[in-house]
């Protein structure tokens, strides 16, 4: 898959398998901003979906909410 720096639009490509649910961090060699890789924006609704319905979670859900609870724990 290809992913893009939100800072300044430099384009890497990523092996998927690498970047699991939970997400990992990674700096854009050519500007050094820092953000957080994880699955892709559509997979991000769908598990939001997920994690808010009340329903029992799967495991991909419920180590993205353990990401999204990290980052608002870091974000404070
Ligand atoms: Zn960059």
């Amino acid at each position: 898959m290809i992913i893009e720096c939100k800072k300044c639009r430099t384009k890497y490509r990523v092996d998927a398998a690498k970047i699991k649910t939970t997400g990992i961090r990674v700096r854009c060699s050519r500007c050094m901003h820092e953000f957080i890789l994880s699955t892709s924006l559509k997979n991000r609704g769908d598990l939001f979906k997920e994690i808010f319905s009340g329903r029992k979670i799967s495991d991909e859900a419920s180590s993205f909410r353990q990401l999204i609870l990290a980052q608002i724990k870091l974000a404070k």
